[in-house]
């Protein structure tokens, strides 16, 4: 990854180039760590999963919402899905725009005011029922439920709502409620997952500071008059400095729109890349106070992560639609598709997990809108198993659409037939694995979550900075922490036949959720036996480790969701595919446990630093080589901008 001193667009061509952030490897953890949210005040179904524990006292029954807040909700989805209807998805796939009446119409709906509390202005929907329309809005296109979600999940209004003040509050969440857009902006050239190394400044002023840098990739960021920007405070006399979370007005003199992204899916997201040249923010737009940024972002991903899973969700209710209906009526080799055993285990496994994933997002819902769990592990799964498996979905619709699944709509349409939209799907939702938190990033992060009791006690023993003593002392508090808990680990409930009884035919995969949990842990603790500190490098190990949290998390899921319906009227019908989803769920997390101690990764290691190494490059011959022109990274120039505007402003 290099960079060169060559000036992107839109730079002032006189300045010198901002060289990337000097960050080490150890600076960058500190930064993340010191971000986290160390304490665990509320219990966690997740946290414990992993520890070993099942908790299904803190699952099931499932919390129950305000019947009379869910009426006024239910009403307001009502209004949603008829205003949805009218939506021409197609349009906005080939104008790559979302048409400013759509963005009328929902803010007439208030759309924009969803998570926002009544007495701003907003709807106050619960996390269910905003999940609920993301879900359904998403699916007249999913540009809209990206729009809606970075505005609200992690533009200005949930930061605010977490740590504003009164003032803010009253301030811009009316605005919002009312349709100004607002986005979330982090990114960097030089900053992805890192962000560590930031280098947009705010450099304190009279009463207040003066902003300057380059964010790439902001979501609404066209859109958006209201931002949420995260900036580094240089420390000095009276500010303690770091990285801090400001709302900036983005018509403020400064700041400039330089260019709207064009991505691979999405393809009505208003995405930007925008410009701070010395905009001047207020003091009283300081959210929380210096130094907090990363702790603000990280917390408002917390029930922010949701809406994502919620977008998932809706794309895997959209695929079982079309797969069961197409594979019922497509006839090859004398039967419908639907009967040849490789297309059923397709469908199998898309209403499976559909269901799977949707009970994991209710509960998360529920969970978060009850405030009495700490929901942080449970968010982060859904976000990871939900993105994972919506893709893996999607890719199976295609293949039993065959042809016609890689075959456009309008294309479909021209030649006279239904204009089935799959390949777009895909595209849309292949982003889903990398913002909001990669794969890899939400594997590290739900890891170190998962293994932080093992940390609080062996810390000192891992940390490579501690002296031998505190070493020594970390040593004998371990062992006694170990020697209470490992034989906790050998024995438990779902080693007991008749256990779990009340979940009736489920009761068997509630058993074999509760032994591998204890199975989870114990495989953890001799990897950190084994490792020690160097435990956080194995990274496959430690994806695995959270994949099976995640299986086991969504087993339980799906279990709960069948008992508590079990007496509706799709009760039958949905305990036989709880079963069959966690029939699935239990291969792959033994494919899983398996391949905990029998794998590849070392031997891939160091092959691939071979690669890097150019060992293999013979491999790469016989195709042109790849463009040689212009940086991998583009730095950024200080400066004002010297390209035109490009913001866009509905009404
Ligand atoms: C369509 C779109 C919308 C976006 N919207 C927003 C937005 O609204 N606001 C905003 O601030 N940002 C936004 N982003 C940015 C997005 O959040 C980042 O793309 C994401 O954080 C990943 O950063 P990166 O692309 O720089 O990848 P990098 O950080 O460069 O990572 C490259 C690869 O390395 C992996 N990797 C990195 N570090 C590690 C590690 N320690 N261990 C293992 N693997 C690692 C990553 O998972 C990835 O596979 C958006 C991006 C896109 C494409």
């Amino acid at each position: 990854m290099t960079t060169t001193d060559e000036p992107t667009t839109g730079t002032a061509p006189t300045t010198q180039a901002v060289p990337a952030a000097s960050v080490d490897e150890r600076q960058a953890r500190q930064v993340a760590e010191a971000a986290r949210e160390a304490d665990w005040r509320q219990p966690s179904f997740g946290k414990e999963l992993f520890l070993g524990r099942l908790r299904l006292d803190l699952i099931d029954p499932l919390p129950v919402p305000d019947p009379e807040r869910a009426e006024r909700a239910e009403a307001f989805l009502g209004r949603l899905r008829d205003f949805a209807s009218t939506v021409d998805g197609a349009r906005i796939e080939r104008e790559a725009r979302i048409p400013d009446e759509v963005l009328r119409g929902l803010a007439d709906l208030k759309a924009f005011g969803m998570k926002i509390d009544e007495k701003y202005g907003g709807l106050g929907l619960t996390n269910l029922h905003y999940c609920k329309a993301l879900t359904l809005i998403g699916s007249a296109n999913p540009s809209i439920g990206a729009l809606l979600s970075a505005h609200q999940s992690i533009g200005v209004p949930q930061p605010l709502k977490l740590f504003g003040n009164d003032e803010q509050k009253q301030r811009f969440l009316p605005r919002l409620a009312a349709g100004e857009v607002s986005a979330f902006l982090l990114t960097e050239p030089d900053v992805g997952s890192d962000p560590a190394r930031l280098s947009t400044v705010a450099t304190p002023v009279e009463g207040g500071y003066r902003l300057d840098g380059v964010k790439l990739w902001a979501t609404n960021g066209t859109l958006a008059t209201l931002l949420v920007v995260m900036a580094q405070v240089p420390k000095s006399e009276g500010h303690r400095g770091g990285i801090t979370a400001f709302v900036v007005e983005a018509d403020s003199p400064g700041v400039t729109i330089e260019r709207r992204n064009a991505f691979m899916g999405l393809r009505g997201l208003e995405n930007s890349v925008t410009r701070f040249h010395d905009v001047f923010v207020p003091e009283a737009n300081v959210i929380g106070r210096e130094g907090l940024g990363l702790k603000i972002a990280l917390t408002t991903l917390n029930t922010g992560r949701l809406s994502l899973p919620a977008m998932c969700v809706g794309a895997g209710k959209w695929c079982l639609a079309v797969a069961r209906q197409w594979a019922a009526e497509r006839v090859q080799w004398g039967l419908p598709v639907a009967k040849h055993e490789a297309v059923a285990k397709k469908l199998a496994f898309i209403a499976a997990t559909t269901y799977g994933l949707e009970a994991m997002l209710d509960l998360c819902c529920l969970l978060a809108d009850d405030e009495r769990n700490d929901i942080r592990i449970e968010a982060a799964l859904v976000k990871l198993y939900g993105s994972e498996m919506a893709w893996l979905m999607a890719d199976e619709l295609i293949q039993i659409r065959g042809g016609r699944g890689y075959e456009t709509a309008d294309s479909l349409a021209a030649r006279g037939e239904r204009a089935i939209n799959a390949e777009q799907i895909l595209r849309d939702l292949r982003i889903n694995r990398i913002f909001e938190g990669s794969t890899e990033i939400m594997h590290l992060f739900i890891a170190r979550e998962a293994v932080d009791a093992h940390l609080s006690v062996a810390g000192d023993i891992i940390d490579p900075d501690a002296t031998l003593r505190r070493k020594a002392r970390a040593g004998a508090k371990a062992g006694a922490f170990y020697a209470r808990w490992l034989p906790t680990l050998t024995v438990g409930r779902g080693q007991n036949p008749g256990a779990f009884g009340e979940y009736g035919p489920l009761a068997a995969h509630m058993r074999y959720v509760e032994r591998a949990s204890r199975k989870l842990a114990r495989e953890t603790f001799y990897a950190m036996a084994r490792w020690q500190g160097k435990l956080e490098r194995k990274q496959g190990f430690l994806g695995r480790v959270v994949d099976i949290g995640a299986e086991l998390f969504a087993m339980s899921a799906a279990c709960v969701r069948a008992r508590a319906e079990a007496g509706g009227p799709d009760g039958a019908a949905g305990r036989e595919l709880a079963d069959v989803f966690c029939r699935q769920a239990r291969l792959r997390a033994e494919a899983l446990f398996d391949a905990l101690w029998d794998n590849t990764d070392a031997v891939d290691v160091a092959a691939a630093r071979r690669v890097v190494d150019g060992r293999y490059a013979f491999v790469e011959e016989g195709v042109l080589p790849i463009p040689d022109e212009g940086p991998w990274v583009a730095p950024w120039v200080p400066g004002p901008s010297t390209v035109e505007d490009v913001r866009r402003r509905y009404r």
